[in-house]
């Protein structure tokens, strides 16, 4: 394993004069101070990281009994030391809970807390407020990712994903930047970056892709593997291809190796908490980020899963003061993975199983993916889960599980929504159901096509 840290290049320095060694002030000094400690964490022996996970999780379990009165009822019974009594925390109940979880004392120095919207992995629509201290730390561990994979910060990363809110990535050309992101922003690269909306079609992408030649393409799995299936060939420049949002299966990375002759890199998050695990840069299994996020793979009884067991994933972040989840079901399934020989001592998850994304057919024959969840739709009606299931060329079946039956006034609403989502003026028809249950394989599809 290699001190990536040391392969850090020169930060820019903020004082008139001074390059190096830089001088750094605010949020930069702070991401690169825990930088610092994430590389000595991860040499840590596994005893001594989970001893200092436990220190971390004593403090948020007093945090979460002393000032979230749903805590305070729910940890009447139990302390920090007997973690395993501590009630896991399903999506349901995380939707039902609402206000009654968000903290009635964040510390001030937490920083402003932002609203999140997510779908999840199960179309089951929850929503937190995090803090601004929990995004610094996402910037620490978005440049370690970064590091590990020795991406180059001079060369282009081009990335085509649900570009909310950015109605110029919707189109061609779509959008060019300075730089990579807010992390990177930190450092004096000369890097390249690009977006382009999921929502433009197949050919369209392959096109810009082509032309913009990145060293590094950033995209859901699902979407690689439409462009793998369109023909598109690698361009020189092409170094990996970063995966986020969906799982990766071992025929998706033989496939990009061979077509495209450049490896996958998979990231394995989730929006309500962040960053859960990354690639080792020598497997395709992942780490955990166990500086930010406890996390416990666990059989249906609650029990843990030992090394080769695929189980429930759940998740307690460690720094989540104002909506503080412990023991949350993100919605996911993993298999735990042995002790990594790269000399990391951060927990291996061999493999992930959770969401996919299936294209819709249009009337013309035509196909593109369906916009993702933005969470509108609880504004409109009290919905607990959805599948949307295409039938026909002119057809969806919204199945939806609500709290009670929707008027017909919502269900109006509810088309207009589901037909903005889906690009064209399909015939809708509403059906509840009481549970949407989970593909054989462990795959939740929020968007099913049945045509083919
Ligand atoms: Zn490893």
């Amino acid at each position: 394993m290699s001190g990536w840290f040391d392969s850090l290049p020169l930060p820019r320095s903020v004082l008139q004069g001074v390059v190096w060694p830089a001088v750094m002030t605010g949020e930069a000094a702070i991401v690169f101070a825990l930088l610092a400690q994430l590389q000595q964490a991860e040499r840590l022996a596994p005893a001594a990281l989970h001893g200092l996970q436990q220190r971390q999780l004593r403090t948020l379990f007093t945090h979460a009994q002393q000032t979230v009165p749903h805590y305070r009822d729910a940890l009447r019974h139990c302390t920090a030391e007997d973690w395993s009594r501590v009630p896991i925390l399903e999506r349901a109940g995380l939707q039902q809970a609402g206000a009654a979880l968000r903290s009635t004392a964040t510390p001030q120095a937490h920083g402003q807390w932002q609203l999140i919207k997510s779908s999840g992995s199960t179309g089951r629509p929850v929503e937190v407020e995090k803090t601004a201290y929990t995004g610094v730390l996402m910037k620490a561990q978005m440049l370690r990712e970064h590091l590990w994979h020795q991406r180059d910060f001079s060369r282009k990363l081009a990335a085509i994903r649900v570009a909310k809110g950015q109605a110029a990535a919707q189109r061609l050309p779509g959008i060019e930047a300075a730089g990579w992101g807010a992390e990177t922003a930190m450092l004096d690269m000369q890097g390249r970056g690009a977006l382009l909306d999921l929502a433009v079609p197949i050919a369209d992408q392959c096109a810009w892709l082509r032309q913009q030649a990145p060293a590094y393409l950033l995209t859901y799995p699902s979407n690689l593997k439409a462009l793998l299936g369109h023909g598109l060939e690698a361009w020189p420049t092409l170094v990996h291809v970063k995966t986020v949002g969906e799982m990766v299966d071992a025929e998706l990375r033989l496939r990009c190796a061979s077509q495209w002759g450049v490896p996958i890199v998979d990231e394995y998050s989730a929006q309500e908490i962040g960053s859960i695990a990354i690639q080792c840069p020598d497997h395709p299994h992942y780490h955990v980020q166990a500086e930010g996020v406890f996390v416990e793979v666990v059989r249906e009884d609650g029990s843990a899963c030992a090394p080769g067991e695929v189980g429930r994933v759940v998740v307690t972040p460690l720094h989540e003061f104002r909506t503080p989840l412990l023991r949350y079901a993100v919605g996911d399934y993993a298999e735990v993975g042995g002790p990594c020989d790269c000399g990391r001592g951060l927990p291996v998850l061999k493999r992930i199983l959770g969401r996919v994304r299936n294209m819709i057919v249009l009337p013309d024959g035509g196909r593109r993916w369906p916009l993702a969840g933005d969470g509108r739709y609880r504004d409109i009606a009290p919905v607990l889960q959805y599948q949307f299931v295409q039938t026909s060329r002119e057809t969806f079946e919204a199945r939806i599980v609500s709290e009670r039956d929707l008027t017909r006034d919502e269900e109006q609403q509810l088309a207009d929504w589901i037909r903005e989502r889906l690009g064209h003026p399909f015939r809708i028809e509403f059906h509840r159901v009481p549970e949407i249950p989970r593909h054989a394989s462990g795959k939740y599809e929020d968007f099913v096509c049945e045509i083919g």
